[in-house]
């Protein structure tokens, strides 16, 4: 059975065609509706959006936005809609949809959904929009009262839309229940592949800008993934590490002095750690947001790196 990127996806015979340019975020456009949700997953990335509070109670016109964004000439080969749950907004989508359909022919057209309210009716319907592609986004251990519908919903999806996909996050001791999931014959992404379709765009500035490298030039990509990374020390450690970077002379770093911590580069730590004998430091993962028209850097994790 293939395996792709650093073992995140995984297929039988067939991979979905939007991969390659979700992957890179080239000329792939995601919008969606609002955020509500039928569900509460925890790996939900959306509780962390901006916007999350406010998107709880105000709609988006995406097929207005489309069509501003043709009026303005861009290009897509990848449309998608996604949520909260898109289908709580099932008229707007299909709407979506046929619109896409019409101003880029060739483009491929997908949904994200939990399923949970997925029906014949609305199958057939998002079928007539020329929808190229379901992705339902589960999870082991989730399948609850509705499971069964899910599966179903599955199963009429393959019958109905040219492309389906399941994405979710792999959980340790649920393999048997994932195996029951292989057996519909769909392409199966993970939720790292979800990760870096996010991931990546947000952080292209830094991929393309030297004013970006430069403004934050205590960064990197980590190995293997689409995050900024780099090291952190805090409290009389800051302070320690400051002195030894000016000291160097050729260290960049982010010292706040009021917040007591300073973030250098990842791959000085081990220098750092060796000169600076019982120093803490932490691993930090960044993404970068756009807000008011500036970037902002937001810390998404922090961990102890092991001496
Ligand atoms: S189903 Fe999707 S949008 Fe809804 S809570 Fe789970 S991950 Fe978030």
């Amino acid at each position: 059975m293939p395996l792709r990127k650093r073992r995140a996806s995984i297929w039988r015979n067939w991979i979905s065609p939007a991969r390659l340019a979700c992957r890179e975020g080239k000329e792939t456009g995601s919008l969606f509706v609002d955020l509500r949700c039928t569900k509460s997953c925890y790996f939900c990335f959306n509780v962390n959006q901006p916007h999350f509070e406010h998107f709880q109670k105000h709609r988006r016109n995406i097929v207005l936005e489309l069509e501003q964004a043709h009026a303005s000439g861009a290009n897509y080969r990848c449309l998608a809609v996604t949520g909260g749950e898109p289908l709580l907004n099932e008229d707007d989508v299909i709407a979506f949809f046929r619109r896409a359909k019409e101003l880029y022919p060739h483009c491929h057209t997908r949904l994200y959904t939990n399923g949970e309210l997925l029906n014949d009716r609305n199958l057939e319907r998002l079928a007539e929009s020329g929808l190229a592609e379901i992705r339902f986004s589960v999870k082991p251990r989730d399948f609850d009262s509705r499971q069964e519908h899910v599966l179903h919903a599955m199963e009429k999806a393959v019958a109905a839309l040219p492309n389906v996909v399941i994405e979710m996050p792999v959980i340790p001791g649920s393999a048997d229940e994932m195996k029951s999931l292989m057996r519909l014959g769909v392409h199966y992404c993970s939720a790292d592949n979800r990760n870096s379709a996010q991931v990546s765009p947000q952080n292209a500035p830094f991929a393309h800008s030297e004013d970006v490298r430069r403004h934050y030039a205590w960064l990197a990509f980590g190995e293997g993934d689409h995050f900024l990374k780099c090291a952190k020390a805090f409290g009389d450690d800051a302070e320690r590490v400051r002195k030894w970077a000016d000291a160097k002379e050729s260290v960049p770093y982010n010292f706040d002095g009021s917040a007591e911590r300073i973030a250098f580069p990842l791959k000085l730590a081990q220098e750092a750690r060796e000169a600076l004998p019982g120093i803490d430091l932490g691993l930090n993962t960044s993404i970068l947001e756009e807000q008011n028209g500036g970037l902002l850097l937001r810390e998404v994790g922090l961990e102890r790196i092991e001496a």
